[in-house]
């Protein structure tokens, strides 16, 4: 029996002791390690490897990371993809991030060793860019910033908001559902095309605050129409504007989408956005404006259960200071630029280069098409293209897979064409 192979599997605590082996357990904890060690050393038993091989197995057996969440190359031409995590944060915001890993003084003041406001720099910033904005809060996302504004304002009287606003932005969420829930009363308001100053006003009497909410999903053609910011300022209510986008002032390539800044100086109290749309920036909602108002607004209670963390606050005070970040890169790619890319990855895989329109996605811009190009390839691509590392997700349509490289950082168009080329070897086209 001396000479049964599987007594030479190596133990486990000498495999652990391996440089290559505590190194993984540093970055993936020691159960994922060990449980794949175990496994090596169960088919070495049955026979299924050699012995020698044990460690090699399990060591290419491990996962990349510790955690299952997979990086995606986004060839879809959406810019802002809520189901592929919105905005793609850029370099600063990611250095920032892992800076603010550690302890930070996110709340302190290292020269009075006391308690600091929190996130004073992310706020500062906003202000900075946002100028009639005399107050600003950042707390969990676009929702929370909307449902907090609108409670404090409110004060347990009626919201008014137009019939043509009641938006539903995406997985059944429901905006008016969700200030119903906190207890909010909304007061409808006009119909579902035509709202006019008097609707408001005849409502007025009861009400607290009057709800203004970008349509950032669909858009009413035709005879329709609601006042504006500055006609519904002039009411005496607080006006509550929703821009959705995060847009903090106006976008030259999308004219017609509303921004904080332009609704601020129209007169509204408080604007409130999203930090991952057009901003560019982390999961967030900001609330800007009116200085007094923004102090309620943060002192009321449910403020504290929306509250951002540190990584939030340190990504988005770079995405605001820093280098214009990857989804205004995508928006404002020039149709150059664009076609030579494009055509480069159609020269290096062999489809047809096709024009396309892209879309902004996920709050912006509703029907408004990007003007863009792809790389059409056979429809049988799109899966394995998916399933692949890196996971590529492209559009479809009729019967093509279409590679869009509009929301592509350039300097990954190159694993976009071993991507594909890969996928081509393996069905044999
Ligand atoms: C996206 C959006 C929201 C919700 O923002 P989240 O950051 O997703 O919570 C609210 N209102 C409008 C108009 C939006 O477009």
């Amino acid at each position: 029996m001396s000479d049964d192979p599987r007594r030479s599997i190596p133990r486990t605590d000498a495999l652990l002791a391996d440089a290559r082996f505590a190194s993984a357990v540093r970055r993936l904890g020691v159960d994922v390690v060990k449980a794949s060690v175990v496994e090596a050393q169960r088919r070495a038993r049955s026979g299924e490897l050699a012995p020698d091989a044990v460690a090699t197995v399990a060591l290419e057996a491990l996962p990349g990371s510790a955690t299952t969440l997979r990086r995606v190359i986004n060839a879809t031409g959406v810019v802002v993809h809520t189901n592929i995590g919105r905005a793609p944060l850029g370099d600063a915001a990611r250095e920032a991030l892992l800076a603010a890993a550690g302890h930070v003084d996110v709340e302190f003041d290292p020269t009075t060793a006391r308690r600091a406001p929190r996130g004073r720099g992310a706020l500062e910033a906003l202000r900075e860019r946002v100028p009639a904005a005399r107050g600003a809060l950042v707390v969990n996302n676009g929702a929370a910033a909307l449902l907090l504004a609108c409670l404090t304002l409110a004060e347990g009287r009626e919201v008014i908001v137009s019939r043509g606003e009641l938006v539903e932005i995406g997985d059944g969420f429901r905006l008016p559902d969700l200030l119903q829930s906190a207890g909010i009363r909304l007061r409808e308001v006009g119909t579902t095309n035509r709202t006019h100053l008097r609707d408001y006003e005849a409502a007025s009497g009861d009400a607290g605050v009057i709800l203004k909410v970008h349509t950032s999903n669909y858009r009413v053609e035709g005879f329709a129409g609601v006042p504006r910011v500055a006609e519904l300022a002039t009411l005496g209510l607080p006006v509550v504007a929703d821009v959705g986008s995060g847009l903090l002032a106006p976008e030259r390539v999308l004219p017609d989408e509303p921004d904080a800044a332009t609704w601020l100086d129209e007169g509204a109290t408080v604007v409130t956005a999203s930090g991952d749309k057009l901003l560019g920036g982390p999961q967030a909602g900001l609330v800007l404006g009116d200085a007094d108002a923004l102090e309620r607004i943060r002192r009321h209670p449910l403020a504290r259960a929306v509250r951002t963390d540190k990584l939030t606050l340190a990504a988005l005070e770079a995405t605001l200071r820093g280098p214009v970040p990857p989804v205004l890169t995508a928006l404002r790619e020039t149709p150059e630029t664009l076609r030579e890319r494009t055509e480069r990855l159609a020269r290096r895989v062999g489809g047809d280069v096709v024009e396309v329109d892209a879309r902004v996605g996920g709050g912006g811009a509703p029907g408004v098409p990007l003007p863009s190009l792809a790389v059409a390839l056979p429809g049988s691509f799109a899966e394995p293209l998916r399933l692949g590392e890196p996971c590529v997700v492209a559009r479809t349509n009729g019967g093509r897979t279409l590679v869009d490289l509009r929301c592509v950082p350039s300097e990954s168009d190159d694993e976009v064409g071993e991507a594909i080329l890969a996928v081509a070897a393996a069905v044999g086209h």
